[in-house]
């Protein structure tokens, strides 16, 4: 191990969090700082917890097949169920997997076996008893020294000075468009809104997740098969760091009962709104930040963070280790051109 300095995690959301338990096995020195007094106040605690292995990228598709290994090893709340899809276009690899009808018997999707779902939460509070301790209710700020490093970080009016062996992560989920703005770095990051919807499960369904691709609305049951967890928004852009305080319901609605009669108005539970934050060619920024030498980012993981980030997180700890083994992170480099 080469790096003896601390590694500072800014955010504890799924991103923050597996690189810390990563972090952890190797033995490395880490801090988490947490702005909010919790975790999952965002889109960590707020998603519908699929595990997605279809992608027609071949390099997110490899990390999300190895966080499948990890969720089955490791993660109590993992439910291997399978996914009914039924894609925009049918050009995935898995084409020649069977299909089978969704449950409202409208149309038929492709069955993809080796899918399955996890309960955000209660990945997040495993994570949090596996890490150790979390600076909570910490808002972090970026100090840049000599345009080529962080000089320190400011925890509240806290400010922290880094010693030379010591590097920042950025794992601060939506919160990263405000400091990468701190520290002058490019990063192309386009924010979304995406709605969580929890309806109560009058169905009683069990199955798989049903996901409509072209109605962009997929659910699965949840919550011990008591409620059925829906999400829908449109792939349009919102302001990264506007107040999210309006939700068109009623357009989701009109999809939802459209496409999936059972999700009712009336049998709604609660809905939670944020945004997923994606670079402009989908994948993640992962790794040295293009400038500074003792900043990395781990952030922009789009719709896919439960789905890649266990699988990611082991190699951005080999890079922050000074480990050569962390090559398979280069299509995910903050400074690349899009
Ligand atoms: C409705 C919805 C459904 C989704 N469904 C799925 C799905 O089924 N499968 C899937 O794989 N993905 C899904 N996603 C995407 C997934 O939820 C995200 O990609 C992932 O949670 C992002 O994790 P994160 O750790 O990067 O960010 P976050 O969860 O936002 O965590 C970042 C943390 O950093 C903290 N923070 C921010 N700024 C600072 C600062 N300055 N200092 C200190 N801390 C800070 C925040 O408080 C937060 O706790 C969905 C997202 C949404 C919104």
């Amino acid at each position: 191990m080469l790096n003896a300095g601390v590694i500072y995690i800014l955010g504890a959301g799924i991103a923050g969090l597996t690189l810390a338990e990563a972090l952890r096995e190797k033995k490395a020195q880490y801090k988490i700082f947490e702005k909010e007094g919790q975790v999952g106040v965002y889109a960590s605690g707020k998603n519908a917890g699929m595990l997605r292995t279809y992608d027609t990228d071949t390099v997110l598709k490899a990390f999300t097949l190895k966080s499948l290994e990890y969720y089955r090893s490791k993660e109590p709340s993992y439910v291997e169920c399978g996914m009914i899809l039924k894609p925009w276009e049918i050009d995935y690899e898995e084409k020649a997997v069977a299909e089978r009808a969704f449950s409202h018997n409208r149309f038929k999707g492709l069955f993809l076996p080796h899918n399955g779902i996890l309960e955000p939460k209660d990945v997040l509070a495993r994570l949090v008893t596996t890490v150790g301790s979390i600076e909570y209710n910490s808002p972090t700020q970026l100090i840049v020294g000599d345009k080529k490093n962080i000089a320190a970080i400011k925890v509240v009016d806290k400010e922290i000075q880094l010693e030379k062996e010591d590097v920042v992560v950025v794992a601060a989920g939506e919160g990263a468009v405000a400091l990468s703005h701190e520290t002058n770095s490019v990063l192309e990051l386009v924010a979304y809104r995406r709605t969580l919807y929890e309806f109560e499960n009058t169905t009683k369904q069990n199955g798989p997740i049903e996901w409509d691709e072209e109605a962009s609305v997929y659910f699965r049951p949840s919550g011990k098969g008591k409620t059925l967890t829906a999400t829908a928004g449109e792939q349009i852009p919102v302001e990264a760091l506007s107040q999210i305080d309006e939700v068109d319901d009623e357009k989701a609605f009109r999809i939802f009962e459209r496409e999936f009669p059972f999700l009712n108005r009336e049998n709604l539970i609660n809905k939670r709104t944020c945004r997923r934050l994606t670079p402009l060619d989908n994948r993640p920024f992962v790794g040295k930040d293009a400038a500074l030498g003792n900043l990395y980012w781990f952030t922009g993981l789009g719709g896919r963070g439960m789905s890649v980030s266990p699988g990611i997180a082991p190699l951005l700890a080999n890079l922050l280790l000074g480990s050569k083994e962390s090559g398979l992170l280069t299509p995910f480099a903050p400074g690349r051109v899009i």
